[in-house]
């Protein structure tokens, strides 16, 4: 499974505007960051956000047959719009969107969805898409946000860019993991808003999870320079843990 971070930054992109910070005036390209988003195996794109269409001038938009959407806020869907002129342009079947109910009904306006296929998916609910199955289970962040969950082969992908916690009940989903993919929207929990983990309060539940490798995705103002970001999960996490940047490509 090729698992590619198109963007890896909170709802605001990396570096803010106006801002003479130590991270928004960092020179490493790593600390320069668009909104949230993977594309799996050039085929199924996670999340939509308003950077969308600048991220996929360097692949073959065409090859994307599916797109998810985690959520239903802005910084995750706003691109969609755009999705529907690339395969315009094309005349070539435009992907197919999932998403929950409360999802779609949240982006229905005055979001113009081009005409791209719907399918409304279910928690917990698995589907088979091309060469890999696609199932979701429910987190806490806004209402029908979902974790993503792909399978390929021996291998599982789980990402889950926006949330706060994880039901108890839900757990279970994070077993046998091969890359497991969170929020880390902040660095440490005493940052923490509404909606979101840290990467302290992470850690520990992605250890507690055994996956074998883990990311933090999401970053914001309150996360940190890539570098000591690195050095910060490597340490208390393991070898296994690291900071995706954009368009860093794993392959499980
Ligand atoms: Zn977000
Ligand atoms: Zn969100």
């Amino acid at each position: 499974m090729k698992i590619k971070f198109l963007g890896t930054s909170a709802g605001w992109p990396l570096p803010r505007l106006g801002c003479k910070c130590e991270l928004c005036s960092s020179s490493n390209s790593k600390d320069k960051r668009l909104r949230s988003s993977v594309l799996v195996n050039d085929s199924v794109l996670i999340d939509a956000g308003p950077d969308t269409y600048q991220k996929l001038r360097p692949i073959d938009p065409t090859l994307i047959k599916h797109v998810i959407l985690t959520h239903y806020h802005a910084d995750h869907t706003l691109g969609i719009w755009d999705l529907g002129h690339i395969y315009g342009e094309t005349g070539k079947t435009k992907p197919t969107l999932y998403g929950t109910e409360t999802t779609f009904s949240k982006i229905s306006s005055p979001l113009d969805r081009q005409d791209l296929v719907e399918k409304t998916v279910k928690f917990e609910e698995s589907l088979t898409l091309d060469t890999v199955e696609f199932s979701n289970f429910e987190v806490t962040h806004t209402k029908g946000t979902i974790a993503v969950v792909i399978k390929e082969a021996s291998k599982k992908f789980i990402y889950i860019p926006d949330f706060k916690s994880i039901p108890e009940n839900n757990l279970k989903y994070l077993a046998n993991t091969d890359l497991l993919v969170i929020d880390g929207s902040s660095l440490y929990k005493k940052d923490e808003t509404g909606g979101h983990e840290s990467i302290e309060t992470g850690l520990k539940l992605a250890l507690d999870s055994g996956a074998k490798q883990v990311g933090f995705t999401h970053l914001g103002h309150k996360s940190g320079l890539h570098a000591k970001l690195e050095t910060y999960v490597k340490t208390s996490g393991g070898e296994g843990f690291f900071i995706p940047y954009d368009s860093l490509e794993v392959t499980l």
